[in-house]
């Protein structure tokens, strides 16, 4: 029996945004290792093992994973989303990176999945129309500094940004102190969109601006999208707002950064 392992993207919840591929594996795999809340989202199989863990155990939950595919099992590993955004595949390259050669022999499949700010930008237009980029606001694993430097190279560069972890019980500040950092480069009325278990039955969307962002609820189920001085809102009657950025910058602005 040769082992194999696949790192499974999940989409943002609901069923119905689970791709086939990603079904195809989930049905398959011997073994199925991830957060407990994200493998709850799994429909039980016979004989199919799980190892559910905690949040904050990724490189021990890679490593294990790795171990059991290396015996000759099919394992799959479950992230939210997309595997590859914050998430379980960069965490099982560097278990093989530093792990053993064994390791590197192993069938790696990586299954793409729905990311948390594709899912939202769907929900409210076009948020993310123009160039765009993300970050993640977890100081767990980087120096407050550099997210500080990136937010403002962001911020001037005029990219739409979508904030992935914006705020959890152990990091209470960090996003009121990330929305002053980007008004000191955006128009005050510039808008900022908060999804909430988009994809889930407790779903939210509420559309605000940089000026009252810090003011807006987030928690660790919500992502972040602020848009550019170009994001403009669509007033409905009778229907939630329009965001969206639009496809072309004028060849005569230039951008100016505070
Ligand atoms: N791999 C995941 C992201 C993991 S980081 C993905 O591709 O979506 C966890 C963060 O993702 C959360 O703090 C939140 O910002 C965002 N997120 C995940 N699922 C979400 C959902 N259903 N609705 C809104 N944001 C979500």
């Amino acid at each position: 029996m040769t082992g194999r392992l696949t790192v499974v993207g999940l989409g943002p919840g609901d069923q119905r945004y689970l791709t086939a591929e990603a079904a195809a594996v989930l049905a398959d795999a011997h073994a199925l290792y991830g957060y407990g809340a994200y493998l709850d989202r799994v429909p039980a199989r016979a004989g199919q093992r799980r190892h559910p863990s905690d949040n904050r155990e990724e490189a021990a939950r890679a490593a294990e994973a790795l171990h059991d595919a290396a015996q000759g099992a099919s394992v799959a590993v479950v992230s939210g989303g997309d595997p590859g955004v914050f998430a379980m595949a960069a965490a099982i390259c560097e278990q093989i990176a530093s792990g053993p050669d064994s390791w590197r022999t192993l069938e790696i499949v990586f299954v793409p999945g729905i990311t948390a700010m594709l899912a939202v930008a769907a929900r409210i237009g076009a948020p993310l129309g123009h160039d765009f980029c993300t970050l993640s606001l977890s100081d767990n694993l980087k120096p407050w500094p550099v997210i500080e430097r990136r937010l403002d190279a962001a911020a001037q560069a005029g990219f739409a940004i979508a904030l992935y972890n914006p705020v959890s019980r152990a990091r209470p500040w960090q996003f009121a102190a990330a929305v002053e950092r980007l008004r000191r480069h955006l128009p005050a009325t510039t808008p900022v969109i908060f999804g909430r278990a988009v994809g889930r039955p407790d779903e939210r969307l509420t559309v605000t601006t940089i000026e009252a962002a810090a003011n807006e609820a987030a928690d660790m189920a919500t992502l972040v999208i602020v848009g550019t001085r170009e994001t403009r809102v669509i007033a409905r009657p009778g229907r939630s707002p329009l965001v969206y950025t639009p496809r072309a910058i004028p060849p005569a602005v230039v951008e100016v950064s505070a």
